[in-house]
C-alpha cells in the first residue's frame, strides 16, 4: 500500500521542508514555497541496470594504496569547443548539466554532437519534441551529410524515467543526451514534470545510473534570463559538470562556459558560430568580434580580455548624446549596468565630465557578456571618444582595470593579451603601469604605452 504524502519546496534553491514556509531558511528568498506531491513508499531500488556490466562493482573499504591510479579514458568529441569546456573530452560515468535560456540552441549543439560521434552508440532522449520535429532539424542543419544517420544515434521521444531506462538497458548506448530534465517524470514522485521534487528525483536516477554504470549523462536544462525557474539551480551540487550555455539569441555567437567540473579547469570556455548548418566552432574569436571598418568612427574602442584561458579582442561600442527628458538614460547590453555608472561616476569626479546630463548607451560587439574587469579601461575610451566625437585610432588597444580613484589597475595574463593584439595586428596597446613589473617589452613588436591614471589615458589620447 502506498500512501500519498506531500511536501514543500522552495522553487528558488530546492529546500525541503514538511511545512509551508513564509521565507527560505537556505537561500532567504521570500515565498518561495510551493505544495509538491511525493510518494516515497512505492519499492524503488530495482530501476533494472543492475546486471548492466558484467563486472559488478562492489562497494568495500579498499586501501588508498591499494587503487590503481589509471588515468579514465576520456571520450574525444569531433568537437573540439566541448572537448575544451569539459577539461579534455567526456569522463566516463560523468553527469553534465548544460544550462541555458531557451531558444539558444542547446538542443541544435548536442544533437549535433551526438550525430558527430559516429563510433560511439548514442541516445537522445527527447521530452520535448518528436521524431519528426528531431529528424526536420537535423535535416535543416545538413548534418546527415556529416554523419551516416540511423546507424549509432538512436532517438526515444519518452518522458518517463522508467521507460527511459528500460530503452538503456537495451541498447547500451555509450552516452545519454536528455532533453530536457525538466520534461522527465518518475512514477515514484507525483508531483508534475518540471516541479522541484520531479527534477530532483529524475536528476538522482540518473546519477545513479551514470556512477553504476559508468555511462556519460548530459542533462540538458532551462533558465530564465534571471536564472529564476526551479530546476538547473538546484541540481548543480549534484552534478560533476556545469556548463552554461549563453548568448544573445539575436546574434550568432555562443560562449560554453564551465561552471563547475570535477574533471578539470571551470576557467575554460567553448565559443560557437550559430550559422544555417549548425553551430561552428570559433577557432579565431578575436578575428569575428571586431568590425573591420574603412572610416574611424568615434565612441568605438577595442579591449583585451581573457576570456576562460583564451585571449579575446571585443569591441566595445559607446554612444553619448545630450539628454532629452529630465533623467538621463543609461542602456547597457553585454556589460553590467552599475559597472558603467561606476566609470562615469569616476570620469564626473576625476576628469570633470559631466555625463551627468547625457544618455549613455554601451554595448558589447556581438552579442557577448564580459566579464574580465580589464575592459573596464575600453569601456572609459570608448565613453571618453563619443563624448568628445573624436574618433581613436583603429591600431590600438587597451587591457586596465578601473579604480574608484580614476587609478589604472594591473591585470592578470598580461603578456597573453599583448601577444593576441600584436597577432591581430594592433601597433599599440595601453595598459596599467603596475602591470610593467615582469613584463618583457622587448619580446613584443607591438608598442606597449603603461599609465597609471584615467587623466594620463585621457591627455594622451584626446
Ligand atoms: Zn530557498
Amino acid at each position: 500500500m502506498s500512501k500519498t504524502k506531500t511536501a514543500f519546496f522552495c522553487q528558488n534553491c530546492g529546500y525541503e521542508t514538511v511545512k509551508w514556509l513564509g521565507q527560505c531558511p537556505s537561500c532567504e528568498q521570500w515565498n518561495t514555497f510551493v505544495e509538491e506531491l511525493i510518494q516515497k513508499e512505492v519499492q524503488k531500488n530495482n530501476n533494472g541496470w543492475k546486471d548492466y556490466h558484467e563486472e559488478k562493482r562492489i562497494n568495500k573499504t579498499i586501501s588508498l594504496s591499494g587503487i590503481k591510479s589509471s588515468e579514465e579514458k576520456r571520450l574525444i568529441t569531433p568537437d573540439a569547443e566541448l572537448n575544451r569546456a569539459l577539461g579534455g573530452g567526456i569522463v566516463p560515468g560523468s553527469i553534465v548539466l548544460i544550462a541555458g535560456e531557451p531558444g539558444i540552441g542547446k538542443s541544435t549543439l548536442f544533437l549535433q554532437i551526438g550525430l558527430w560521434l559516429k563510433d560511439n552508440v548514442v541516445l537522445y532522449v527527447s521530452g520535448e519534441e518528436s521524431e519528426q520535429q528531431i529528424k526536420m532539424r537535423a535535416d535543416r542543419l545538413k548534418l546527415n551529410a556529416v554523419a551516416s544517420p540511423g546507424e549509432n544515434f538512436y532517438l526515444l521521444t519518452e518522458t518517463s524515467t522508467q521507460i527511459i531506462f528500460q530503452e538503456i538497458k537495451k541498447l547500451r548506448p555509450q552516452l545519454i543526451i536528455i532533453d530536457s530534465i525538466q520534461t522527465l517524470q518518475t512514477p515514484f514522485i507525483d508531483s508534475s514534470p518540471g516541479s522541484v521534487s520531479q527534477i530532483r528525483e529524475c536528476a538522482a536516477e540518473f546519477q545513479r545510473f551514470a556512477k553504476e554504470t559508468n555511462t556519460p549523462v548530459f542533462l540538458i536544462g532551462h533558465i530564465t534570463k534571471e536564472g529564476s525557474i526551479a530546476g538547473p539551480k538546484i541540481l548543480e551540487h549534484m552534478v560533476d559538470t556545469v556548463l552554461q550555455f549563453e548568448g544573445d539569441r539575436h546574434y550568432a555567437y555562443r560562449i560554453l562556459r564551465t561552471l563547475k567540473n570535477r574533471f578539470g579547469s571551470t576557467a575554460e570556455l567553448g565559443i560557437y558560430e550559430m550559422t544555417d548548418e549548425g553551430m561552428k566552432g570559433v577557432l579565431n574569436p578575436s578575428e569575428i568580434l571586431i568590425t573591420q571598418k574603412e572610416d574611424q568612427l568615434s565612441g568605438i574602442a577595442i579591449a583585451a580580455t581573457i576570456e576562460g584561458m583564451r585571449p579575446l579582442l571585443i569591441e566595445v561600442q559607446a554612444l553619448v548624446t545630450q539628454s532629452v527628458y529630465g533623467t538621463p538614460q543609461r542602456t547597457v547590453s553585454g556589460f553590467d549596468l552599475r559597472r558603467l555608472q561606476l566609470l562615469l561616476a569616476v570620469l564626473e569626479k576625476r576628469g570633470g565630465f559631466h555625463f551627468g546630463i547625457k544618455d549613455v548607451f554601451l554595448n558589447i560587439a556581438g552579442g557577448l557578456k564580459v566579464e574580465d574587469p580589464s575592459i573596464d579601461l575600453a569601456v572609459l575610451c570608448a565613453l571618453l571618444s563619443s563624448f568628445e566625437d573624436v574618433s581613436m585610432s583603429q591600431h590600438i588597444c587597451f587591457a586596465g582595470e578601473v579604480g574608484l580613484s580614476g587609478e589604472i589597475r594591473a591585470v592578470n595574463r598580461i603578456d597573453q593579451r599583448i601577444a593576441e593584439a600584436e597577432k591581430m595586428g594592433f601597433e599599440k596597446i595601453i595598459v596599467s603601469k603596475y602591470n610593467q613589473k615582469g613584463l618583457a617589452k622587448q619580446k613584443f613588436n607591438i608598442e606597449i604605452v603603461t599609465m597609471g591614471r584615467v587623466e594620463e589615458v585621457y591627455k594622451y589620447l584626446f
